[in-house]
């Protein structure tokens, strides 16, 4: 292991050296002055003065080499659709859609908030907005009126763009309807435009003239429009994108640009092992921090195909995704433990029927990857599985095994050792001390945060200090609000978060433990754990009547 601690030791210790180095992953404009910038902590900037943009990375770049290799697959399994868009054809639909986009007056700084589902008119958009320095906000598909209103009230956006409608399972989910209700929820901050791209699967969504315009309209009208890439500072502010947290408004997650770009590239190497003009499957949603990282940003960045998929993973039939990675090719998948939950549930012969003799790796990520799942998926795809742990705010891994600086082992259970840039330390809650092996204590980074993670709260400085660095009165230090442990290799296991807690007559049980020992019983595929009221005890775990 010591290739893997020098490498890491060095992106700690020499910061300026590591980074600088891995900047040359991808184009700079205009190169940078400064690798490091810390004069204001806990805010810090990554490469500084140096001109980039993300949509250039991820898709003019390639043009030279791989106009006509695929870029973007996207298969939806709920209209039986599949198209594939090569680099020339996606870089010909996102130059489009910036330039419909900048017909509408959006401009560099400004927020696009998109409320999609899984077309590539979404991945689309998003490219589209960064191409013009433009900030994208990206809003599950999932989401009710009234929480897409509190994030249009907080970006107040100049366009939104959505779809008719979604799909899940057969079920057609009018998304039209709800983006009506939360903009006359969100008052002034309302945009001046709508975007619906119509696919024809709801009834026809109700357009409010001189407001709602029809993308197809807008294509056919700006056919031969091409927006050129607007060159913005290293940290530009690229997304926005929020995540709720137990208490409180949400909170505005803002990425830069340069920094997450390099961050992404790197770990295509060191963590993942894409290699250019492979396919990359990554079966998250665009609307979470995953899809927004390795859906669209990492695999193009790095000259992959990415498969975009839209459906369940048992729908039509519970091969439907090792059909795509026979199909495709699939190289490198990405996938949540609570997905391969569900395919454990159903027959092996599914997997068993396809050849996956190109996937080299799984990853997972998002929450507690279980020992039962982790078992059942290594043995059936005789495959690494491997588990990352990160947040919304790092947007990259945090914890895992860098098999691409050196093969390491894993352990089932552990996520594995911190990832190079992060300076991650286990520390008691209580005395802000490092905790010894096999003791509990809080996941916490001393900053500098490594390039690509959160500059800070959309407009909130403030907040982004109370937030997550105040753990302790006397110093600066992240807080990922998650308890873990370590064992005497230095592998983590996550125990859960910190505000939820178990504290049954004065003992504080980690809900993963928990789930974990429940989990272990052949005939389960998935538990939750919650505390229960408990007038003597506090809380108690009881066995709920159903
Ligand atoms: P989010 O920001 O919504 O992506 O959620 C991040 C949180 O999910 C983390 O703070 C952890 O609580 C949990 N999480 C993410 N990845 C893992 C993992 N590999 N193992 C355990 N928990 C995880």
């Amino acid at each position: 292991m010591t290739a893997y601690r020098d490498f890491y030791r060095q992106s700690i210790d020499a910061p300026d050296e590591f980074w600088g180095r891995e900047a040359g992953r991808i184009h700079w404009q205009q190169p940078f002055q400064r690798v490091l910038a810390y004069d204001n902590p806990p805010f810090r900037q990554w490469f500084v003065g140096g001109e980039t943009n993300l949509c250039y990375n991820a898709v003019d770049r390639h043009l030279a080499e791989r106009a006509d290799q695929p870029a973007l697959i996207h298969v939806s399994s709920e209209t039986g659709s599949e198209r594939s868009y090569s680099y020339r054809e996606l870089h010909a639909e996102v130059a489009r859609f910036a330039a419909i986009l900048q017909a509408q007056g959006v401009q560099k700084g400004d927020r696009v908030l998109i409320y999609m589902p899984m077309i590539p008119e979404a991945v689309f958009a998003m490219l589209a907005t960064v191409r013009l320095g433009a900030i994208h906000s990206v809003v599950f598909g999932g989401f009710a009126s009234a929480s897409l209103a509190t994030r249009i009230e907080d970006a107040a956006p100049k366009v939104l763009i959505t779809a008719d409608a979604g799909l899940r399972g057969g079920k057609v989910i009018a998304y039209k309807p709800l983006v009506d209700e939360a903009l006359a929820l969100a008052g002034a901050a309302a945009p001046a435009r709508v975007i619906v791209v119509n696919r024809g699967v709801a009834e026809a969504p109700m357009m409010k003239p001189g407001r709602d315009l029809d993308y197809a309209t807008l294509c056919r009208h700006h056919e031969n429009d091409r927006a050129e890439v607007q060159w913005v500072e290293s940290n530009h502010p690229s997304y926005i994108l929020y995540t709720s947290g137990t208490t409180g408004k949400p909170k505005g997650i803002q990425r830069d640009t340069g920094g997450y770009a390099v961050a992404l590239a790197s770990t295509m190497e060191y963590i993942y092992g894409g290699k250019p003009g492979e396919t990359f499957f990554c079966s998250s949603d665009i609307g979470w921090v995953v899809g927004h990282s390795y859906i669209v940003y990492a695999p193009l960045i790095n000259g992959m195909a990415t498969l975009v998929y839209e459906g369940l993973p048992i729908h039509p039939d519970p091969g439907i995704w090792w059909q795509l990675v026979e199909k495709y090719r699939v190289t490198v998948m990405f996938s949540a433990p609570t997905a391969l939950r569900v395919l454990k549930k159903q027959d092996p012969a599914y997997l068993r029927r396809y050849d996956l003799s190109t996937l080299r790796a799984l990853f997972l990520a998002g929450e507690p990857l279980d020992e039962p799942t982790a078992s059942w998926i290594s043995s059936e795809l005789k495959v690494p599985v491997l588990d990352n742990y990160w947040q919304t705010e790092t947007g990259w891994p945090m914890l895992t095994v860098c098999n691409g600086v050196e093969p390491q082992p894993t352990k089932l259970g552990s996520p594995g050792l911190p990832v190079y840039g992060y300076n991650v330390k286990l520390l008691d809650d209580a005395t802000g001390e490092e905790v010894a092996p096999g003791e509990k204590g809080v996941i916490a980074v001393i900053p500098p945060l490594p390039p690509g993670c959160m500059s800070t709260v959309w407009g909130q400085d403030e907040r982004f200090i109370s937030t997550y660095f105040s753990l302790f009165s006397d110093r600066l230090v992240y807080s990922s609000f998650d308890w873990g442990v370590r064992d005497d290799d230095g592998y983590f296991t996550i125990l859960g978060r910190t505000d939820d807690v178990i504290n049954v007559a004065g003992h504080r049980l980690g809900t993963r433990e928990i789930e974990e020992a429940v989990s272990g019983h052949s005939a389960i595929a998935e538990v939750a754990v919650v505390g229960v009221h408990d007038a003597l005890k506090g809380r108690c775990r009881r066995r709920l009547p159903w």
